[in-house]
């Protein structure tokens, strides 16, 4: 939707509310909800918010330790800089527009080197500054619950019961039964203009996947951040509780949000190679073995809490190891649409609690580094390689905090403020973890300790 087609519809009553927002650390949309005339008529310039928004955990916490905001400095405001081409209706709200914002320093208005949206577009800038467009797709998973998230979080987030009761991998007959839930998502993210491809039920009890079309790196980023919140809300609306934690139960299959990606020179895929015998260019060899190479640099940002790191078992079609294969499920890396136009690199190893700009910022920069380095692509791994213990995913967010902070790749991407921002992050989630004493300690340790 276009600034002047927002006018129009404002002034034949179509549209009464926007929602003016911006993504914080987590991938989460945070702002405000306008009158669309009070947007129109000015708050389109820019509007503010305080800059605690990206330093926060979860819960909104306010952890000390991050350099750019504090109660010592007073928590002061970013300006909110609509990105009027991101106008889109919200059509499951009523009258219900939403824009995306970049976040700006209040006082130089340059952009927030930490903001999750400004790290993404600057990766873009550098691929685009080598001739070349990124484009990217993300599959997003998630689990859909009987009952709704009021009645389960005043339960204690106990006895959870997903919304089927058998493995639902492209079952037609379980997924109708969902179809009050997913229809209206399919229906109202496309009339949203997110190019939904398709869902389907994913290989466990109550789990789903949706689809969306491959687009450049920063519209995908934006499509899987407003699909996430548009699935939440939509679930909410039919009574039903969804959750994009990677592990909920360590007896289930974790959710996913795997990351397929290839690399465009004037409107070409650059990929593709058809003498190569798998139809890999060298290009595309050098940014698979940049991404593989780096991928623990960047695990952080595909696996950013503690439970992240539950998720990568053997056996659940959720990788263990940094390594790649053709065709092949059970490796981090997965060679797709070999010896075709489509030829694209998958990697398996984001959970679906990952904020796509930091995951995919973190991709590319790993893959310029491979291009940038001439890296050599060793050969696929073939068979199940689960059975194998090299390259391994980092164990635990402490791990994948440690390799962050020293990332000598991700420093010179980034900036050294964006990569202490970060690792600040990682250490709030795991002190805080350390901090409280779980059900599960409770259970084992209360009469047998
Ligand atoms: P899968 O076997 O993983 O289900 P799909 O055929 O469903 O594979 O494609 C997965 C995703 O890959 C889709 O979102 C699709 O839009 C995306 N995709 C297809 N071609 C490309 C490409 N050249 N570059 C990046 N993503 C692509």
């Amino acid at each position: 939707m276009t600034f002047d087609e927002l006018k129009q519809a404002v002034a034949a009553g179509e549209v009464d509310t926007v929602l003016v927002c911006f993504v914080d650390m987590q991938g989460r949309l945070m702002g405000k909800r306008f009158h669309a005339g009070h947007f129109i008529n000015g708050a389109y310039e820019e509007t503010h918010c305080c800059n605690y928004l990206l330093a926060t955990d979860l819960m909104m916490a306010t952890p000390d330790g991050y350099e750019s905001t504090s109660w010592e400095r007073g928590y002061g405001d970013y300006v909110m800089k609509p990105d009027l081409t991101t106008i889109r209706p919200m059509p499951w709200l009523e009258g219900t527009v939403m824009v995306l914002c970049d976040v700006l320093d209040h006082h130089t208005h340059e952009e927030v080197p930490h903001s999750p949206r400004s790290i993404l577009k600057k990766q873009i800038k550098r691929i685009e500054a080598m001739g070349f467009d990124a484009k990217m797709a993300t599959e997003l998973e998630f689990f859909v619950f009987a009952k709704s998230f009021d009645e389960i979080r005043r339960g204690g987030f106990r006895d959870l019961e997903p919304i089927s009761g058998y493995n639902e991998d492209y079952h037609i007959l379980q997924t109708s039964r969902e179809e009050h839930i997913m229809r209206p998502i399919r229906n109202h993210l496309w009339n949203a203009g997110i190019p939904i491809e398709n869902s389907k039920g994913e290989a466990e009890t109550g789990q789903e996947e949706v689809n969306i079309k491959y687009d450049a790196a920063l519209n995908t980023a934006d499509y899987h951040t407003i699909a996430k919140h548009a699935i939440k809300e939509i679930a909410w609306q039919q009574g039903h509780a969804v959750t994009f934690l990677p592990k909920w139960h360590q007896d289930k299959v974790g959710s996913s949000s795997h990351v397929h990606q290839s690399l465009w020179k004037d409107g070409k895929p650059a990929f593709f190679d058809p003498d190569d015998k798998l139809g890999m260019s060298a290009l595309m060899k050098n940014y698979m073995a940049g991404m593989l190479k780096y991928a623990p640099d960047y695990t952080y940002f595909m696996a950013p809490y503690i439970n992240s790191y539950k998720r990568f078992m053997k056996g659940t079609f959720a990788p263990t190891r940094i390594i790649w294969s053709v065709d092949n499920r059970t490796a981090g890396f997965r060679l797709c649409g070999d010896g075709t136009k489509a030829i694209r690199a998958e990697c398996r190893i984001p959970g679906s609690d990952m904020n796509p700009y930091l995951a995919m910022a973190g991709m590319l920069a790993a893959g310029i580094a491979g291009i940038e380095e001439g890296l050599e692509l060793q050969e696929p791994s073939v068979g199940d390689v689960y059975q194998g213990d090299t390259g391994m995913i980092p164990g635990n967010l402490q791990s994948a905090r440690d390799i962050l902070h020293g990332s000598k790749m991700l420093r010179a991407a980034f900036g050294d403020d964006v990569v202490n921002h970060y690792t600040r992050a990682a250490e709030v989630e795991i002190e805080e973890f350390e901090r409280v004493v779980t059900d599960y300690e409770v259970s084992r340790g209360f009469e047998l300790a």
